[in-house]
């Protein structure tokens, strides 16, 4: 029965673990799933668009002056007037460039006539600029640009510094009468710009960066580790025409199993579009991260609930154990139990060759006690002697509540000599307590029979022989003790 009870209990366990972890595992996927969907909604619908909006409003401060700026510097009537009137005082214009360059801050200020071709620049005339010369096909550009521009923004190498790249905003200037004189503006350092980016980068925690027309990206910052352009860029290599074609957009995109998030829009000033891209890797770590805190706190309470269960599972089948193996009245052990112990008594008799003596006692007209005083009585009686015969046996032995008002006692390592002489012993304890049950003096005496184990004997003969010694001492006038030989 134990075995049986063992495995319940094993498998109650293992059952209990499984629907725990099951439970937790199912919970924790599930909230992640949900955060993280969140996360990407929050991020896609909400932040990413929010701080594309800031940075544009930004930039269009920042890079906005610059146009502001040239475009004053095409309508300025002073610089029209001069270029008009044949160009006579050099020296005027390099110095109005030379004011403009240090009032705004800029890194160049220019102008270039269309009559004469030179070009003018605050430190001076720089050169006379040629359709031939690949380095100042710019102007020819802007020359040419449709009635509707007035101006090109371009990235290009310093005319006065190769090693120096610059923003140039190119400015187209009029006549009176609307004919082209000459183009005219001012120069960014794209250093300045960049450290702009990183600016917008740090406070946004986003990848910024702008790209032209055709998808090439022209501006980015120091770290920048992206493609050339949009086309090349892994991932985005479909969505290029969306972003190029559209005035604004956002969606997700994969890179390097990573989610993206992109945000785009198109800077008209510019003609260049604004990309804000973020990842949501570190959002993504910290959702993994209370993931894995879930199911390390769902293991540890896995574990808790299994200690707890475990110890009560272990006191409830104790309890179990003893109810199933001893006498309710009495609290001695009951058949069952006897016959546990006398197995194990046995098993090590073998191996020590030590002899098992067992002693059956009934009590003496029992019957007249229940008649007497009424079975109520009768049951303390039984009750008080157990606990007197008990009181009387080493920790080895069993006493053993054989049936009614009968008494069995298992003494291993014990001879038929000692058995005896306990027996008497108890008999004459017995026989001399007057004991006190429910306010009446009660006298009691008992029969014994005493049998020592024979090797190669079954259990129930060894019983049986004990059996009949102790009829035998009934028959000879009880209050005695019968050894079987
Ligand atoms: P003797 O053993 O000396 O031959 O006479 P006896 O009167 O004790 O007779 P026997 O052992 O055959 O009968 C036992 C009686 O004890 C029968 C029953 O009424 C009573 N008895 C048995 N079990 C209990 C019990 O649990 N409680 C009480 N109160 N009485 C019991
Ligand atoms: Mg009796
Ligand atoms: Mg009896």
């Amino acid at each position: 029965m134990g075995d049986r009870v063992f495995n319940d209990k094993k498998r109650f366990i293992w059952i209990l673990s499984l629907l725990l972890l099951a439970a937790f595992a199912v919970t924790s996927s599930i909230s992640y799933q949900v955060a993280h969907d969140s996360l990407s909604k929050q991020i896609k619908e909400n932040n990413l668009p929010l701080t594309s909006d800031n940075i544009y409003s930004e930039i269009q401060q920042d890079l906005l002056q610059p146009i502001f700026i040239s475009s004053l510097m095409a309508q300025d009537t002073f610089v029209r007037d001069w270029t008009i009137n044949q160009e006579q005082t050099p020296g005027d214009l390099i110095r109005y460039l030379k004011e403009i360059q240090e009032k705004y801050d800029t890194v160049t200020s220019f102008f270039i006539s269309e009559s004469s071709r030179k070009y003018y620049h605050s430190s001076g005339v720089l050169k006379r600029i040629e359709d031939i010369n690949p380095e100042d096909a710019w102007y020819f550009r802007v020359r040419s640009l449709p009635k509707s521009e007035d101006y090109e923004v371009n990235i290009d190498s310093d005319t006065v510094d190769q090693n120096r790249t610059v923003i140039y905003v190119n400015y187209k200037v009029f006549d009176f009468d609307g004919n082209f004189i000459g183009v005219t503006g001012v120069g960014l350092a794209v250093k300045n710009v960049r450290r702009l980016i990183e600016l917008y980068q740090q406070r946004y925690n986003r990848n910024v960066y702008f790209t032209d027309r055709q998808g090439n990206v022209t501006l980015h910052s120091e770290q920048y580790q992206g493609a050339r352009n949009l086309q090349e860029t892994p991932g985005l290599e479909k969505l290029a025409t969306r972003i190029l074609t559209s005035p604004s957009s956002s969606f997700a995109y994969q890179k390097e199993g990573q989610t993206v998030y992109l945000n785009s829009r198109l800077v008209p000033e510019f003609k260049w579009h604004l990309v804000v891209e973020q990842d949501d890797a570190s959002s993504e770590r910290k959702l993994l991260t209370t993931f894995w805190i879930n199911i390390g706190l769902s293991l540890l309470v896995t574990l808790g609930v299994l200690i707890i269960a475990n110890m009560t599972l272990g006191r409830y089948q104790r309890k179990l154990e003893l109810m199933a193996s001893t006498d309710k009245l009495t609290g001695a052990a009951n058949r069952q139990a006897f016959e546990e112990h006398f197995a194990k008594a046995l098993a090590h008799s073998v191996l020590d060759s030590s002899p098992i003596s067992v002693l059956l006692m009934d009590i003496d007209h029992f019957k007249k006690v229940n008649d007497c005083h009424g079975h109520n009585v009768g049951d303390l009686v039984i009750q008080t002697l157990s606990h007197l015969l008990g009181g009387q046996l080493g920790k080895d032995d069993l006493l053993c509540r054989w049936g009614g008002e009968e008494f069995l006692i298992l003494l291993p390592n014990c001879s038929l000599s000692q058995a005896a002489d306990l027996a008497e012993k108890l008999r004459h304890l017995v026989a001399e307590r007057e004991l006190s049950v429910n306010g009446s003096q009660i006298k009691v005496t008992m029969s014994s029979g005493v049998a020592e184990y024979r090797r190669s004997e079954k259990p129930e003969e060894l019983i049986n022989r004990v059996d009949i010694a102790l009829y035998q001492a009934k028959e000879q006038g009880r209050n005695r003790v019968v050894l079987s030989y």
